[in-house]
């Protein structure tokens, strides 16, 4: 999975060059509050990326273990949001960023409400919804592997951790903690205590990237909207109070930890992991903020400047005798690929329709419901509308019937 030295792929050279360059920055300094944390090697820096197709690419000490630290707080997230949905998770946990720091003691007036999931008291809240085997085991299948626990790190921070079962106690005695604040506080330090790589952050930033599906094995990990609502909370809090110029500058949603760890996500597109344990004042890796800053202008990978997508999904337009149309689509299907299609049908309805959906990958719910709205319209001006998709996975639910193949559908269509 990791990539070999490849002289013709541009990728890993370049991954390594910008690794190479941000070695020599050595600003910042390695937390220590949590003393264990303090003998990672302020050299180490690594960099992982992978892309939806499962493809690691990989650079500097991307397999050095540490522990996850606040980067664990999205997936949690995303697994308290998978299980509970959005509006019951929201109604304990808020989701306006706090402008402060990480281990800030600022709870919603009255009802003691965390302002979001991203720093302590929200995140301690989000641990205490879910049983830690289901944290445990959530966080390995978002990386696609077992991950332990560094029991070193985790007695460490136990010891160390008054300021955070503070924060557990006041939102106890405020009535938003429900649970017991030194088992929510102690199954929090454990979660922060898992030990990932730059190369499982990747893989994990990956799941969230691919709509919540995981991008090796293809297994959904959480559902779209938990994925989709995860990388909007990373994007508005995931860096603190540097979370605005962080979107301003880099443009992607993204997630930091103490131990130096670092996850962002271009939807659609890819995940990134680092490591490197300096960090800056807001407790974010120094080299890591280098990185996807250079990152993000090189490979132009702004979230608000998205690569402009052929405009329509339909890849081949046949018209054939007695007014039958065939209309080819391919890709994952959104709004913007579907509407021309919509658009030309209601304008020049034929007088049948074969709709060739066996290259299109995994649409979005709201697109196929458009189609499906065009196709019974069609069906209801009775003009009958069959589909093609081999793997039969009877996407419109308002279409006459399905083929394995095109011949198929022409034959039906020609008899009747
Ligand atoms: N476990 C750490 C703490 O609660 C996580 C903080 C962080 O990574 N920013 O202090």
């Amino acid at each position: 999975m990791i990539n070999e030295p490849n002289r013709i792929n541009p990728i890993p050279e370049l991954l390594d060059a910008l690794v190479g360059g941000l070695r020599e920055d050595t600003g910042g300094t390695v937390a220590s509050y949590i003393p264990e944390l303090a003998y990672a090697d302020p050299e180490h820096f690594g960099l992982a990326m992978c892309t939806l197709d499962g493809h690691v690419y990989a650079a500097g000490e991307a397999d050095v273990p540490f522990t996850i630290q606040s980067v664990s707080k999205p997936f949690v997230y995303a697994l308290a949001l998978d299980e509970f949905g959005l509006d019951e998770v929201m109604r304990r946990v808020g989701v306006e960023p706090s402008g402060e720091a990480f281990n800030a003691i600022r709870l919603e007036p009255g009802t003691g409400r965390p302002p979001n999931p991203m720093v302590n008291a929200g995140a301690i809240l989000t641990t205490s919804l879910l049983p830690f085997d289901r944290i445990l085991d959530g966080l390995a299948r978002f990386a696609g592997r077992t991950l332990p626990v560094d029991e070193t790190v985790y007695a460490s921070e136990y010891r160390t951790g008054d300021l955070n079962r503070s924060l557990a106690y006041l939102m106890s005695s405020l009535g938003a903690l429900t649970a017991d604040p030194l088992e929510s506080t102690a199954a929090y330090f454990r979660q922060c205590s898992v030990r990932v790589t730059a190369s499982d952050l990747a893989v994990m930033a990956g799941v969230l990237a691919n709509a919540g599906a995981h991008p090796v094995t293809g297994e959904r990990i959480v559902s779209r909207d938990s994925a989709s609502q995860v990388l909007t909370v990373m994007a508005s809090c995931g860096m603190y109070d540097f979370s605005g110029e962080w979107l301003l500058r880099v443009g992607l949603p993204a997630k930091s930890g103490v131990s130096g760890g670092l996850v962002a996500a271009l939807p659609a597109q890819f995940g990134i992991g680092l490591y490197s344990p300096r960090l800056d004042q807001h407790g974010n890796s120094v080299r890591a903020i280098g990185a996807c800053e250079e990152l993000s202008a090189r490979f132009g990978l702004h979230v608000m400047n998205p690569v402009v997508r052929k405009a329509s999904a339909v890849y081949e337009r046949r018209d054939l005798s007695g007014g039958i149309a065939v209309r080819r689509l391919e890709g994952d299907l959104g709004f913007a690929g579907t509407e021309p299609l919509t658009r030309e049908l209601a304008g020049s309805p034929p007088s049948a329709l074969v709709l060739d959906l066996d290259r299109v990958g995994d649409p979005h719910p709201a697109a196929l419901r458009m189609l499906d709205r065009l196709v019974q319209s069609l069906a209801e001006d009775s003009v009958p509308v069959v589909v093609v998709d081999h793997r039969r996975r009877g996407l419109l639910r308002n279409a006459e019937t399905e083929f394995g193949s095109l011949g198929e559908a022409q034959q039906y269509l020609d008899r009747s």
